[in-house]
């Protein structure tokens, strides 16, 4: 408890005194600043699916709701197809889809909302069909310099199959790509991860176009492991939150939750693969939107970026430039001089619990096995020391920030609100943010 105390009163102090210093040095800044874009944070999500896979709404729809509650970007990130070409899709599928009781009708809400002629429908072998907008179809109708920005992107869905019915799922987003890519085969679950993910770096390469990729919950059907996010190294991010309710982010008795799943990764990555630790997104990976589970504006990213062009968010969220959310916002997260700081955006009568984990350098190696239930694809797992995902300091308040002493392999900070998540994905979900991991970068030796 005494780390905690000390902590919080240095806070306060200091925050008191950073006031004051960071007005005067703005104020001597101003002149050098301005030849410096001004960076801004913009919110969006990553991970969306519509009709075009197994969503079950139309795109403008989806890409409305989004524009309409605060986001500036929007990927939707259909299985393993791409928004590009001629798709029908039968009335009867579209209301299959929508199993929310009394919810109007998707068609007669795209109707509402778009009209007809926007609205193409036809009757074919005497089926009501109604047809998919491309994405550059629409994009135009949503997009605004500066405030409004949709991306391209699909979500390659893979498969290991391990043997006769028991086939892993492994999801990669892949933002930015601008030809579909078709699920890799592999000899294992890593080798289909590492495929997935050459295959859509090197279509970034061949375009000239940056692309990110983020591999997707690990815990859907308990698919992939620490070990496996650690081994990859094609891959530098993954969700520490997505908002579908069927990805155990808490994990349960035997398989970790996604906090200490980035935890372990990340002390495997610095310590046995000489590589970066992972920076965590957070997704909605939203199926339905008239009131079922698998709701949309559950977590996002905030990304602090030059301009709101896809070029630059992408470039910001490789340099690390970004938070996961799933309902906190931050005034500020900076790095500097060994100092990480969390600013929240106090809401009132809300309270906040800051947390800075990582690993210490000389942490407990020493790991046990633990058995698995029948649903898990792996007969046991590997259980970690404590130290791994070590909590370093906790800080009730808005306002933190922890000194690093040269111990640690990384540190990040996670932050939870005592406000009940209003659209929750896991039972008794509290709104929380997420910042990457720092301090990591002088453990990685030079390599030649
Ligand atoms: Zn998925
Ligand atoms: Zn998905």
């Amino acid at each position: 408890m005494t780390p905690t105390r000390l902590l919080t009163r240095r806070t306060f102090a200091l925050s008191a005194t950073l006031g004051a210093a960071s007005l005067a040095l703005s104020l001597s800044l101003t002149a050098a600043e301005s030849s410096t874009p001004v960076k801004k944070w913009y919110k969006g999500n990553t991970h969306t699916h519509s009709l075009w896979s197994d969503g079950n709404d139309f795109p403008e729809m989806i890409t409305d709701w989004y524009q309409k509650n605060g986001y500036q970007f929007l990927a939707i990130s259909d299985h393993n197809v791409l928004q590009a070409k001629e798709v029908w899709v039968g009335e009867e599928l579209v209301k299959k889809r929508q199993t929310a009781p009394g919810s109007t009708p998707a068609l007669d809400k795209y109707l509402a909302r778009f009209g007809s002629p926007w609205v193409e429908t036809r009757e074919k072998d005497g089926i009501k069909e109604i047809r998919l907008k491309k994405l550059e179809e629409y994009r135009p109708k949503f997009e605004r310099p500066g405030e409004f920005l949709l991306i391209q992107a699909e979500e390659l869905s893979a498969n290991y199959a391990m043997e006769l019915k028991k086939r892993v799922p492994i999801h990669i987003n892949a933002i930015n790509i601008q030809e579909a890519i078709l699920p890799p085969d592999g000899t294992s679950i890593q080798d289909v991860m590492r495929k997935s993910l050459q295959a859509i770096h090197a279509q970034g390469k061949a375009t000239g176009r940056p692309v990110l990729a983020h591999v997707n919950h690990p815990n859907f059907r308990w698919a992939l492991t620490p070990e496996d996010l650690a081994a990859v190294l094609e891959e530098n991010f993954f969700e520490i939150y997505n908002g579908h309710p069927m990805i155990h982010y808490q994990g349960d008795a035997t398989r970790p939750g996604h906090e200490t799943i980035w935890d372990v990764a990340n002390t495997l990555r610095l310590t046995q693969f000489n590589a970066p630790p992972l920076y965590g997104v957070g997704t909605d990976d939203a199926h339905h939107y008239h009131g079922e589970d698998s709701a949309p504006g559950r977590g996002w990213v905030m990304v602090r970026s030059e301009s709101l062009e896809t070029d630059k968010i992408i470039a910001a969220m490789r340099a690390g430039d970004f938070y996961a959310s799933s309902g906190v916002t931050l005034q500020d997260v900076t790095f500097k001089d060994g100092v990480l700081k969390v600013q929240v955006e106090p809401q009132t009568g809300v309270t906040y619990t800051i947390k800075f984990v990582g690993t210490p350098v000389g942490f407990d190696k020493t790991t046990t096995t633990v058995k698995t239930p029948p649903d898990d694809f792996r007969p046991e797992r590997i259980v970690y020391s404590a130290d791994v995902g070590k909590t370093f300091a906790t800080v009730e308040g808005p306002v933190a920030e922890y000194h690093l002493k040269g111990e640690e392999l990384y540190v990040r900070a996670i932050i939870t609100s005592n406000r009940p998540h209003p659209r929750p994905s896991y039972e008794d979900q509290s709104e929380m943010a997420w910042t990457q991991p720092v301090g990591w970068q002088s453990r990685l030796k030079e390599t030649k």
